[in-house]
């Protein structure tokens, strides 16, 4: 597909699974450094595309691959530009405007990943999707897609919806666990039957392994108010960039057990930009905790954010 519609000034969005990247390759020249990156993405159907990141670029690649984490990363190239030569297609970066998102919290990532939990089993053999995406950014998810509120304008909110703020994580509610026991299948809580079996509701059916995966919920503040908000899985790894199961982990290592980790107090004092769901629940029940669809730190999109809604701006 990407043949047909390819041309030298086309940008593309790509997602894929990153089966080979080089290490980051010096090449400076009289004295102007520079470094590139070569990798590999595979789709499902065993199709590979090559190509080429420079700079900052090359950085961001090799700064992933530098922290060892197991596994072929999905990776999202936004606005990458198409090369043809000799009838070889190959990506590389534009000079300004790419994004590359890797192992991050992108809608079609999370898509990506979910459609290889369908029962895919062939999953460790590392079958892949790669595949041209024109859908919407996550800017436009914050910017467009999104009801913009202050934290003290949520309460009164009284129809389903998603919101968009930008609020600083303050604290944490410690009295609930900050991850829970989930089905591999749905990602839901499955519940201890004993024996070393869970039972998944969702499912209807007994579990054998169940991964933890995060729950935190946060306390965050901004200049009109306060709310609690409860970050799942993809946000906290986004954020701290340790897995669940890394972390609990370390924490039985260190003989610390199930308390509280430190690890996760990387999260107070930051300042983002949060889509939240007010959900049935939350209006049926009265219930004050949102829980967070999307999260960014990105400092210029919330600056723009910001710049749109004339929030004042203390923190
Ligand atoms: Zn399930």
């Amino acid at each position: 597909m990407l043949k047909k519609e390819a041309n030298d000034v086309f940008l593309v969005d790509v997602i894929g699974e990153c089966t080979a990247m080089s290490d980051k390759i010096d090449t400076s020249t009289n004295g102007t450094p520079n470094y590139k990156v070569m990798f590999e993405l595979e789709d499902l159907n065993k199709n590979t595309i090559s190509g080429t990141v420079w700079g900052k670029y090359a950085e961001q690649m090799s700064e992933y691959k530098k922290k060892g984490i197991q596994g072929r990363p999905i990776i999202i190239l936004q606005f990458a530009k198409i090369k043809i030569s000799r009838d070889q297609v190959s990506l590389c970066n534009s000079l300004f405007a790419t994004k590359i998102f890797i192992n991050e919290d992108i809608s079609e990532l999370n898509d990506y990943k979910e459609s290889i939990t369908d029962g895919d089993a062939s999953r460790s053999l590392g079958i892949t999707h790669l595949s041209s995406q024109n859908s919407h950014s996550i800017g436009d998810e914050f910017m467009k897609m999104s009801e913009h509120k202050q934290l003290d304008e949520i309460p009164d909110t009284n129809k389903e919806c998603f919101c968009a703020t930008v609020a600083t994580i303050v604290g944490f509610e410690k009295d609930t666990n900050w991850y829970y026991n989930s089905c591999k299948s749905c990602n839901k809580k499955v519940d201890y039957e004993g024996g070393g079996r869970y039972w998944c509701i969702k499912c209807d059916s007994h579990v054998k392994s169940a991964p933890p995966r995060y729950k935190v919920t946060v306390s965050v503040e901004d200049d009109s108010g306060s709310a609690s908000f409860v970050m799942f899985d993809r946000e906290v790894f986004q954020a701290i960039q340790i897995s669940t199961m890394d972390l609990k982990d370390k924490l039985l290592k260190d003989g610390k057990g199930d308390s509280f980790p430190e690890e996760l107090e990387m999260l107070l004092e930051r300042k983002c930009l949060f889509r939240i769901q007010i959900s049935k629940y939350n209006l049926d029940q009265d219930w004050d905790k949102f829980t967070v669809v999307r999260l960014s730190d990105d400092e210029d999109l919330i600056k723009r954010f910001l710049d749109v809604n004339e929030v004042a701006q203390v923190r």
